[in-house]
């Protein structure tokens, strides 16, 4: 059974989940473990992370960053800063950084933002959890909005944009496309059971 809990006692593997706001995080938080991460109707409004703990593993939920409608520049900062100094503080236990990204938006904010010559905040959190060492995932959902004849052409760019060198198969070990619309979430479910399995964690393999 999974649990809300802020009690870290006893955890020996942290999977984070990160992402800008809107991109589905819930939703698929959803549907791994059946409790709904989400609280109250803004998105990204939350400053605190939240907790689920299935016995000693703990699953994360960052707040969400990027855009926020009726959210100040100023509390997008400080958003970004809890989630820096939440993951800066926790390096040791996070095991497994799973950033979900939209897929059929990414490479159109993307492009805005390098267009203002700025850092797309996703790729500046992917840049981050290298830098931390974390074993990453990147779980590119939303893959039902983009056409089946523009997959593997999309997929391409976005890995491109993230550093790692099309095709995008060669990245199967990181890469998870997923829509939690349809409950696709076989990719990712799949590279969770694999960081679990090298850590001798396949006790864990149940709740996934
Ligand atoms: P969060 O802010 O990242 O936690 O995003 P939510 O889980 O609240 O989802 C934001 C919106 O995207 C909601 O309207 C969801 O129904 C929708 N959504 C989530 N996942 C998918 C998906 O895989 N495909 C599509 N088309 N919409 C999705």
């Amino acid at each position: 059974m999974a649990k809300k809990t802020d009690d870290f006692e006893g955890i020996n593997f942290e999977i984070i989940f990160s992402g800008r706001s809107n991109v589905g995080k819930s939703s698929i938080i959803k549907q791994l473990t059946g409790k709904n991460v989400k609280v109250g109707k803004r998105p990204g409004v939350t400053l605190k992370p939240t907790h689920i703990r299935y016995s000693d593993l703990l699953l994360t939920d960052l707040p969400g960053f990027g855009f926020m409608s009726g959210v100040k520049d100023r509390k997008q900062d400080i958003v970004k800063d809890q989630i820096v100094r939440y993951i800066e503080k926790n390096t040791d236990r996070v095991n497994v950084a799973v950033l979900v990204i939209d897929g059929a938006s990414f490479l159109e904010i993307v492009q805005r933002w390098e267009e203002r010559n700025e850092i797309p905040i996703d790729i500046e959190m992917f840049e981050l959890f290298r830098e931390l060492g974390f074993d990453i995932i990147l779980a590119i959902n939303k893959v039902d909005k983009i056409k089946n004849s523009e997959l593997d052409e999309t997929l391409d760019q976005i890995c491109d944009k993230l550093n790692m060198l099309p095709p995008w198969k060669q990245w199967l070990d990181i890469v998870a496309p997923v829509s939690a619309k349809k409950g696709e979430l076989k990719a990712l479910k799949s590279l969770i059971r694999q960081r679990l399995h090298n850590e001798k964690r396949d006790d864990l393999f149940k709740h996934f």
